[in-house]
Parts: C-alpha cells; sequence; structure tokens
C-alpha cells in the first residue's frame, strides 16, 4: 500500500448527491479539519426529494426541510457554506450541466482538496447493497469536473468570460469507498461531533441510534486498519499531473 504524508488542507470542497451522503462519509474529517482553521464548503447536487417512505410527503416541503438540516449539520462540523443544485433526485446523470455546475464551484471556492464518492463503488456482494445511481453519477461527474473541466480555461469557456471564473487545480482527490481504500484518515476525536451533524438529518435518519452504532463499527472496523480507534476511509488520490 503507497504510504501517505498526513494530510493538511486548507481549503476543501465535499461533493455529494443528497443531504446526509456527506455526514456518512466525511464529516469527521471536515469537523477536524476546520477546527485546525481550514475553510469547508459542502456542494449538494440533487433537491433530496425522493428519498422517503411516506406515502403522503411533500416533495417540495422534503426539499427545504432538508436543506436546513443540512445546513444545521454544517454548523456542527463547521462548514463555510453549503450549494445547493436543483438536479432532480433519483435522476442525475453524468451530464455536462451537471460538470458545469460542479466546475463552477470549484472555481469559485478554489479547493486544494475535493472529496466525493469512489464512482467505481457500484454495488457491494457483502454487504447486499447497490449504491444510489446518484451516487455513482454525482461521484463521476466530480471527478470529471476536477479533471479536466475546472481546470481548464477552454472548458466551459463561458464560466470565464461572464462569470469570470479562472480556472482551477486540485491537489488532491479523496473519494469515499468504505471497502477498497488506501487512506485513512484518524477521526477518532471527532466522532461524537460527526454523530451530532448525522442526527441534525431527522427527517432521513429515524432511528439514529441504530445507524450511530452501525457507523462507529464502520469507522473502528477502518481504524483498525490504519492503527486508529476510528478512521474515514478513502481513496486518496494526489494529482502530480
Ligand atoms: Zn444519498
Amino acid at each position: 500500500m503507497k504510504t501517505f504524508q498526513p494530510l493538511k488542507p486548507k481549503v476543501i470542497l465535499g461533493v455529494a448527491a443528497h443531504p446526509d451522503d456527506l455526514e456518512f462519509s466525511i464529516a469527521g474529517s471536515i469537523a477536524k479539519w476546520t477546527s485546525q482553521g481550514a475553510k469547508a464548503y459542502y456542494l449538494i447536487l440533487t433537491d433530496g426529494s425522493k428519498g422517503t417512505e411516506d406515502r403522503n410527503a411533500d416533495p417540495k416541503v422534503m426539499t427545504k426541510v432538508r436543506r436546513q438540516e443540512q445546513r444545521d449539520a454544517g454548523k456542527i462540523i463547521g462548514l463555510s457554506d453549503v450549494f445547493f443544485e436543483d438536479f432532480e433526485d433519483g435522476t442525475l446523470e453524468n451530464s455536462l450541466e451537471v460538470k458545469k455546475a460542479i466546475s463552477r464551484i470549484i472555481r469559485m471556492v478554489k479547493p486544494d482538496t475535493v472529496m466525493c464518492m469512489d464512482p467505481t463503488f457500484i454495488y457491494s456482494s457483502e454487504r447486499g447493497m447497490i449504491n444510489h445511481t446518484d451516487h455513482r453519477a454525482g461521484a463521476m461527474a466530480t471527478m470529471d469536473a476536477v479533471y479536466p473541466l475546472a481546470r481548464d480555461h477552454l472548458s466551459f469557456p463561458e464560466l470565464l468570460a461572464d462569470e469570470h471564473l479562472e480556472p482551477h487545480k486540485v491537489s488532491t482527490l479523496l473519494m469515499t469507498n468504505f471497502e477498497n481504500h488506501n487512506y485513512g484518515e484518524d477521526i477518532t476525536d471527532y466522532v461524537e461531533i460527526k454523530l451530532k451533524a448525522l442526527a441534525a438529518h431527522a427527517s432521513q435518519i429515524p432511528d439514529i441510534e441504530q445507524r450511530s452504532n452501525m457507523l462507529r463499527d464502520w469507522m473502528s472496523n477502518i481504524g483498525s486498519k490504519y492503527g486508529v480507534r476510528y478512521a474515514e476511509a478513502f481513496v486518496r488520490l494526489d494529482m502530480s499531473l
């Protein structure tokens, strides 16, 4: 396994399909880095209007509630801001429109580190699950935005011409993959903050106790692979080109 120096990001952008995705995957690392002075931002791509079993739920109300929950979670982990796009929950595609939206925010906040899901994680027979189509599409679009679209001035030239957004080169891409990873960020001192942020998503997570225990198990399994008590797992890509 490749050995890495510890990460000290200064500006971080986390990109995900839905409100709550990033609390499961990266909120411990974010809380740690913001407490060390980093600036961190989230970009949520969909309106979060579909993930419910309640047949009486109004999608518009759900979008509003979930965005507020995401802002509340962001306050707990020290986010500087949360950006929301309006792509429809459940139908996100790795389209030029989505890639442009992500490229815009990358050029605006100029992160050294971008975090998203690993787009190669499609399903897990071990855990008996399919990775949500929005997660896969959003992750692939994020990867494409990091390289080459946000970086090259001739990609989406209107971002520069009309919005004066200079191209930006991201140094590190951290992709969440709970099973195949090459980097664990020690979040031992930040697990409780992470779980508190997760609990802010009350409309999506009715049984927070059960979810918290599940997450503690995941984080502890990952931690044991990296010699710490709790860790979040990533495929880490430090880009030299
Ligand atoms: Zn999700």
